[in-house]
């Protein structure tokens, strides 16, 4: 039986800007920087100075905890080991290569062949030694993840809602390889035997849909389920709820609902870790928006600049606004262009000023959409309110901690009000009060 998710939203998806047939391959750029943190964890230590040659695809960064590697891009000669600029608006440790366009690649790791031959252990060894993270977004360490639902995870899910407007990366890679993701979650299932392993896609994309069914009678143990498109569907939390109709509790993790959540980009890099002993140094990019001249979707080397990148997609209107590191509900406005493309960068998106941006004075009409909207079933009218009233009380009391910042209120709402950066802050006030 199909279900829904509590509230939601249909903004205009604007996804024909940016699907092209097959992604074309950016221009190699003559630098790289590769951030030392690309995961949520603990950054890595750099295994390189200044001088040294690598080859792509060597280790460069590692370290221990909650880390996983990270590779170099391209071949050639590192130029500097020194913080620079990262897409979460911070100063990070990089190595910066310069590029010998020679694209010399280390050898594939020899534990790689088939996974049917593998003990889990190995699997997840090889997960982390190619650096894979959850590269819809989360950054969370892959091995971390898939090693956390071993033994509790009933149902493992692939994710290709790509529910943002314009972002068609996860499309993209459906639309072209769609193998290499229907492999990574048979081998994913080989280590976490789950009684379901679903595909689930939004029913906006019809090709990728085409594809994937003309090739499920191969891949055994994998169903397709095909949703309603709606806005925010690929947050874990509610695609648990749509497919399976269990709720991840406040706090929670997925699973404690017996569910384990990978995006389908991460899968089709499982394969390439475990089956061909290829670690992350590329990811198809979403290039789009009004303000670029020629949106599409790039194979991109993971350290190309966000100015590299958008000159290749014909460089920006005159009357760009803002470039956002991710969607328009969820992403991170960038102030400086030559932040790196991280293996969490799905899409550089360029947008003219908002007509229908914020209004001079907002005010609340108490007409409660935004409370009809929201997905995790809370008051935003009220987080706004008592974070204007500095009240962390009251703001714990109605779970403000508990909001995924998707936008939907601050989307819907009338009055214009800019509930997503009070209740941002509301999380701030409470997190300060708690630690006096
Ligand atoms: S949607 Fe906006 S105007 Fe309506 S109740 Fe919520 S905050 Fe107030
Ligand atoms: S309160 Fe948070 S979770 Fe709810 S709609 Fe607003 S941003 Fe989304």
């Amino acid at each position: 039986m199909k279900r829904r998710f509590f509230g939601g939203i249909h903004p205009s998806y604007r996804k024909e800007l940016s699907v092209k047939a097959t992604p074309s391959v950016a221009v190699i750029p003559k630098q790289v920087v590769i951030p030392m943190l690309q995961h949520i964890g603990v950054p890595c230590v750099p295994l390189v100075k200044v001088g040294d040659k690598v080859l792509r695809g060597q280790k460069i960064g590692d370290g221990d905890g909650l880390c996983v590697p990270v590779h170099a891009s391209v071949s050639g000669t590192v130029i500097a080991v020194e913080p620079r600029p990262h897409p979460l608006g911070k100063l990070v440790t990089a190595v910066v290569i310069e590029n010998d366009f020679q694209d010399t690649t280390v050898r594939p790791s020899e534990s790689c062949g088939n996974a049917e031959d593998m003990d889990p252990d190995t699997v997840l060894g090889l997960i982390r030694e190619a650096g894979i993270v959850g590269m819809g977004g989360a950054a969370f360490p892959g091995n971390v993840k898939a090693l956390s639902a071993v033994g509790k995870a009933d149902t493992l899910i692939a994710n290709a809602c790509e529910c943002e407007p314009y972002i068609t990366s996860d499309d993209t890679l459906l639309r072209t390889n769609p193998e290499q993701v229907l492999r990574g979650m048979q081998i994913l299932s080989r280590v976490l035997q789950p009684k379901r392993a679903i595909l689930a896609v939004e029913d906006n994309k019809q090709e990728a849909i085409a594809k994937v069914n003309g090739l499920l009678s191969e891949y055994t143990g994998i169903e397709l389920s095909v949703l309603p498109t709606r806005y925010p569907q690929g947050a874990e939390k509610q695609l648990i709820q749509a497919l399976t109709g269990r709720d991840v509790l406040p706090g929670q993790l997925p699973v404690s609902a017996h569910c384990a959540v990978f995006n389908v980009s991460t899968f089709a890099a499982i394969y390439r870790a475990v089956e061909l002993g290829v670690p992350v140094t590329s990811r198809i990019v979403t290039v789009s928006g009004e303000a670029i001249r020629e949106p599409q979707n790039f194979i991109v080397r993971i350290g190309t600049s966000f100015h590299d990148l958008i000159e290749v997609a014909g460089g920006l209107n005159d009357s760009t606004e803002r470039v956002i590191s991710g969607g328009p509900m969820m992403g991170i406005a960038q102030s400086d262009l030559s932040v790196p493309v991280v293996k969490a960068t799905n899409s550089v998106l360029c947008l003219l000023k908002d007509r229908n941006g914020a209004a001079e004075n907002p005010v609340c009409l108490r007409c409660g959409k935004c409370v009809s909207v929201c997905p995790m079933r809370l008051q935003p009218l009220y987080l706004y309110r008592f974070e204007k009233a500095g009240n962390a009380g009251e703001l714990e009391r109605l779970h403000v901690m508990d909001c995924i910042e998707c936008g939907s209120c601050a989307f819907t709402c009338p009055g214009k009000l800019p509930l997503v950066e009070r209740i941002r802050s509301g999380k701030q006030l409470l997190k300060e009060a708690k630690s006096k």
